[in-house]
C-alpha cells in the first residue's frame, strides 16, 4: 500500500483538510509528489551568527544571546504588541510579536541564554525579527536542531493550517521511512560509479534531510542530473531520428571552387573558430544525411565567409546554393559582399527580392532552372513557388528567428531531397541554453573575433551630460564619421515612445542644423519605401546622423559609422544593447557606444549598463542576461516547455547539463537503441516520463 502512488491523505499527519490544501496549493496528490516537492533552499542550523555579521542577510539565521528587555506597547488600531531586545556580545536587534502576547510575556525569561532563529528585517536603521523561534540554550543543547534545514515552498493558506516550512518538513520526515525500498534506481551500478552519482533513494532522502552540505550537494546533483539526462536523451534521439529519416545530398568533393577560393581569393587568414566550423559543416554534408545546423556567432565574427565557403562546396559537387535574409537591405548587403568576395572567379551570384523588376526576375528564374546560376541571395521572395532550382543543395538562412517554421519547411521542398540547411544567428545564447533549446540541432559556434578589431569604447552617461555628448558627436562628424542615435520603442508605450523619438529628433535637428548637418530618421510608422530611402541616404554618407527606433537592430552595415548613442538605455534588454552596439566598430576607425540614461536606475538596469561597459563578449553578455532575467523570459523559450524543471535550473546548472549530455552521447555511441539489458530500466523510465510530459516541444 505504501508505494509512491498512495494518495497523500494516507500519510500520517495529513487529514482530509490538509490533503485538500496540499493538492490545491502545491499540486501534491500522492506520496511521489511530496517526495518531489524539493526544498528551494537550506538554512544552516549548525552555525550561530553574530549580530554584527547580519548586514544584508535576507535569509533565516540562528543567533545565540539574551533577551534584555520585553514590553507591551500599543500598536496601530488600539491593538497591543510585544517588543523586546535581543543582544549578543556584538550588538542588539529588536524583537516584535503581534500574537500570543500574554503567553510569551509569562514564559520568556530575561538575561538567560537563548537560541533565536528567524529572518532579520531592516527596520528604521536597525534589524528586527518578527515572531522569531526562541528556545533556551539549555533546552536546545539537549536536542539541538542540527545541520541543514530544508525550506519548502509554502503559501499563506498553508501556513494558516500549520503547513509552514516546518510543517511540511514534518511530513517529508514522516514520508521518507514509509517509502523506503520503493524508490527504484534505473541507472546501472557502473553508470552511477562512472558519473559519480548518488543512488536514487539516498538522493531523495538527502535532498530532504541532508546529513551535511556535501551530501546535500551530491543529492541535488543526482536529481538534477536525472532530470537533465532524460531531456538530453530525448533531444539527442530526436536528432538521430532526423538523421536517419532525412537523407541529404552528399558533397563528397572538395573541388576547384572551394580550393581556388581558399588559395587565391580569401582576403585574410581564417580564424581558428571559422576553420573549426567549416570542418563541422564538411563532416555533415559529406555523409549523405541531411544537415540541419545552427551557426551562432557574434556580430562581426565572420559568418558570411563561412557561409560562402559552404556554398562553394555545394557548387563543387554540382549543386546550387541560396542565402535568405530577413530584410531587403540585408539581402542587398549580403549580395554585395558575396559578389565582392567572388570577384574574378567566374562564379556568379544574383539578387532576388520583392523589388526585383520582372524582366530581371525572369532571367533569374531561367538561370536557376537551367543551372547556370550557382548562387542566389534574397529575401522571402526565394520561397515563392516560381523560384525553381536546377539542383539546390544548400540553403543558408540568416537570422533565423525572423522566419517561421512553415517558411523553412518551404525551403525544404526546393529539391527532391531537402537541401542542407545552415541557419546563422548573431544572437549568442549561453551554451547551457543552446544545448537544451537547440539540443536536437547541430550547433556550431564562432567564438573568436577576427584579429585586429579595436574594442568599442562603451560609456554610460546621464541625461544631464547630453550637451557634452553632442559636442563629442560634432567632433566625430567633423572628422568625417557618422552617428546613430537610437530611441526605445516598446509596444505597450508606443505612443509615448514616438513622442520621445520626435522630441529627440527635433532637439537633434536644433543642435545639428542644416546645411552643416543632415539628419536621417527611420521609424516603424514610415512607409517601407521611405525607410529604405533614408537608410540608403545614411549608408551612402549623405546624412551624418541616423535617428532611429530599434528597427536598425538587425544587420545594416555602415563601416563609416563610429558612434552609437542609445537613449534611455536603461529600457533596453542586454541582448538588444549588444546588438545595437554591433552596428559600429565595422570600419578601421575607433568606435564608441554611449549609453544615455536618467539618474533613476533599478539595480538590474545598473547591472545591465555596467555589463555593457565592461565586456564586449556576446556570450558573456548572454550569460548575465540569463541570470538577470531567468530562463523563461529569454527569447523564444517561454512556450517551449524545455525550461520547466522540477529541480534543475539552467541558469546555474550548466556543468550538470554538460555532464548529462556527455553521458547520453557515451551511452548512445555504444548502444544507439538502448537495447542492452543494463539499460532497459533507463529506457522504461524514459518512456514513462515522455508519456507524462507531452510538452517537450519540437524545435527544428
Ligand atoms: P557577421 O558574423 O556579423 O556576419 P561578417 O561575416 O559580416 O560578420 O564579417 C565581419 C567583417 O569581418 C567582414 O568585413 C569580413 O570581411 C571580416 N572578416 C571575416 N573573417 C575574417 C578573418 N578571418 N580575418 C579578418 N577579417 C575577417
Ligand atoms: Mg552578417
Amino acid at each position: 500500500m505504501n508505494d509512491l502512488h498512495t494518495a497523500i491523505e494516507y500519510l500520517k499527519g495529513v487529514g482530509p483538510n490538509k490533503a485538500n490544501l496540499l493538492k490545491e496549493e502545491l499540486k501534491v496528490f500522492r506520496f511521489a509528489d511530496l517526495l518531489q516537492l524539493f526544498p528551494y533552499r537550506y538554512v544552516d542550523r549548525s552555525r550561530f551568527y553574530k549580530i554584527s555579521e547580519l548586514g544584508q542577510a535576507e535569509a533565516e539565521v540562528q543567533l545565540l544571546g539574551q533577551i534584555s528587555r520585553l514590553e507591551e506597547v500599543s500598536a496601530r488600531g488600539g491593538k497591543k504588541m510585544l517588543k523586546g531586545s535581543f543582544a549578543d556580545d556584538t550588538g542588539q536587534v529588536e524583537l516584535i510579536w503581534f500574537k500570543g502576547l500574554r503567553y510569551l510575556k509569562d514564559s520568556l525569561k530575561l538575561k538567560q541564554p537563548y537560541v533565536l532563529y528567524g529572518k532579520p528585517q531592516p527596520y528604521k536603521g536597525s534589524l528586527n525579527f518578527a515572531h522569531p523561534e526562541l528556545e533556551l540554550h539549555a533546552d536546545f543543547k539537549k536536542s539541538p536542531v542540527q545541520g541543514l534545514q530544508p525550506l519548502y515552498p509554502s503559501s499563506e493558506k498553508l501556513q494558516q493550517k500549520g503547513l509552514n516550512n516546518r510543517g511540511i518538513a514534518r511530513l517529508t520526515r514522516a514520508l521518507i521511512p514509509q517509502v523506503k525500498g520503493k524508490i527504484p534506481e534505473f541507472f546501472p551500478a557502473d553508470f552511477l560509479e562512472r558519473y559519480q552519482l548518488m543512488g536514487r533513494e539516498e538522493a531523495y532522502r538527502e535532498v530532504h534531510f541532508p546529513r551535511d552540505l556535501a551530501h546535500m550537494k551530491a543529492a541535488r546533483w543526482r536529481l538534477k542530473f536525472e532530470e537533465l539526462f532524460f531531456l538530453q536523451l530525448e533531444l539527442v534521439r530526436q536528432k538521430q531520428a532526423h538523421q536517419r529519416r532525412f537523407k541529404g545530398y552528399a558533397f563528397k568533393e572538395v573541388g576547384r571552387h572551394f580550393n581556388h577560393f581558399y588559395e587565391k581569393q580569401l582576403p585574410f587568414a581564417l580564424t581558428g573558430a571559422q576553420k573549426r566550423v567549416l570542418r563541422e559543416i564538411r563532416r555533415d554534408v559529406q555523409q549523405g544525411a541531411h544537415m540541419n545546423r545552427l551557426l551562432q556567432g557574434d556580430v562581426g565574427s565572420g559568418k558570411t565567409i563561412v557561409a560562402l565557403m559552404a556554398m562553394l562546396l555545394a557548387i563543387d559537387n554540382g549543386f546550387q546554393a541560396c542565402l535568405m535574409a530577413p530584410t531587403e537591405i540585408l539581402a542587398q548587403q549580403h549580395h554585395q559582399s558575396l559578389a565582392e568576395l567572388l570577384e574574378g572567379t567566374g562564379t556568379s551570384v544574383a539578387l532576388l527580392t520583392g523589388s526585383t523588376k520582372t524582366p530581371r526576375r525572369k532571367e533569374i528564374h531561367a538561370a536557376l532552372r537551367d543551372g547556370s546560376l550557382p548562387i542566389l541571395v534574397g529575401t522571402h521572395a526565394l520561397l515563392e513557388e516560381k523560384v525553381q532550382y536546377h539542383n539546390l543543395g544548400l540553403a543558408v538562412v540568416d537570422e533565423q528567428h525572423r522566419f517561421g517554421v512553415a517558411q523553412r519547411a518551404r525551403l525544404w521542398k526546393k529539391n527532391e531531397l531537402p537541401p542542407h540547411i545552415l541557419v546563422m544567428t548573431a544572437t549568442p545564447i549561453p551554451r547551457t541554453l543552446a544545448m537544451t533549446l537547440y539540443g536536437n540541432l547541430d550547433v556550431s559556434v564562432i567564438d573568436e573575433l577576427p584579429p585586429g578589431r579595436k574594442p568599442i569604447r562603451t560609456e554610460h552617461r546621464y541625461d544631464s551630460h547630453r550637451l557634452r555628448v553632442f559636442n563629442f558627436l560634432k567632433e566625430q562628424i567633423t572628422a568625417g564619421r557618422q552617428v546613430y542615435i537610437v530611441y526605445p520603442l516598446i509596444e505597450e508605450s508606443a505612443k509615448m515612445d514616438y513622442k520621445d523619438l520626435m522630441d529627440g529628433y527635433e532637439s537633434i535637428m536644433r543642435a545639428f542644423p542644416r546645411p552643416a548637418y543632415d539628419v536621417s530618421i527611420v521609424h516603424g510608422r514610415m512607409r517601407p519605401e521611405d525607410k529604405e530611402a533614408e537608410m540608403q541616404r545614411f549608408a551612402q554618407g549623405k546624412s551624418q546622423i541616423m535617428v532611429a527606433t530599434t528597427v536598425i537592430e538587425v544587420g545594416v552595415n555602415v563601416p563609416n559609422a563610429t558612434v552609437m548613442v542609445i537613449e534611455s538605455a536603461e529600457r533596453f534588454g542586454l541582448s538588444q544593447l549588444h546588438q545595437l552596439r554591433g552596428r559600429v566598430g565595422r570600419g578601421g576607425e575607433r568606435s564608441y557606444c554611449i549609453l544615455m540614461s536618467s539618474h533613476k536606475l533599478s539595480k538590474e538596469a545598473r547591472t545591465r549598463l555596467q555589463t555593457m561597459t565592461e565586456t564586449q563578449d556576446g556570450f558573456k553578455i548572454a550569460e548575465v542576461d540569463m541570470k538577470l532575467r531567468g530562463i523563461g523570459d529569454l527569447m523564444g523559450t517561454r512556450q517551449s516547455g524545455l525550461t520547466h524543471f522540477q529541480i534543475a535550473d539552467l541558469t546555474q546548472d550548466g556543468p550538470i547539463v554538460e555532464a548529462a549530455r556527455q553521458a547520453v552521447a557515451e551511452i548512445l555511441e555504444n548502444d544507439p537503441q538502448l537495447q542492452s539489458p543494463a539499460y532497459q530500466s533507463v529506457l522504461r523510465a524514459f518512456e514513462r516520463r515522455k508519456a507524462g510530459k507531452t510538452d517537450w516541444g519540437r524545435i527544428s
